[in-house]
């Protein structure tokens, strides 16, 4: 997984998480790429630089839509909005519980299944050192409002 540092043109900045850097690239052309503050889809991403907290205080990351697909792998990202599309078609929505879902089919505790939900940057990252495939899902707003 890939964490991008992105500026949207009205100046807010944000993570965007990719399976790799070309799959970012196909989603910004492809305009699936937007500001999770204002939705802008004028999206540029930043040089990574090291990070200075100067502040002391970081804002906690918000959590974003992720996906665990125990047979599928990650879809190609030039159909990518199909295969999202697909990924959402053929997953089990669990919400927040995402992180405990996806540990618990990978302990054989539950049954193996497609499912989808919010996770934290933190708790993908744990999910991924454990050996467990998680996705990232930028799902567009359009559909969302046709598939829920
Ligand atoms: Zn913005």
């Amino acid at each position: 997984m890939k964490v991008l540092d992105l500026r949207c043109a009205q100046g807010h900045g944000f993570e965007g998480w990719f399976a790799s850097g070309d799959a970012f690239e196909l989603q910004l052309a492809a305009g699936l790429v937007e500001c999770p503050i204002c939705g802008e889809r004028d999206v540029i991403k930043l040089l990574a630089a090291p990070r200075l907290n100067l502040s002391g205080a970081q804002e906690p990351r918000a959590s974003q839509q992720v996906a665990a697909t125990p047979d599928a792998g990650v879809p190609d990202a030039a159909h990518w909005m199909r295969a999202i599309r697909e990924v959402m078609a053929r997953t089990e929505d669990v919400g927040e519980r995402f992180a405990d879902e996806a540990r618990k089919m990978h302990y054989g505790e539950a049954e193996e299944r497609g499912i989808r939900g919010r996770a934290t940057r933190a708790q993908a990252e744990a999910l991924v050192e454990e050996g467990i495939d998680v996705m990232p899902l930028p799902v567009p707003d359009a559909l969302k409002e046709t598939l829920q």
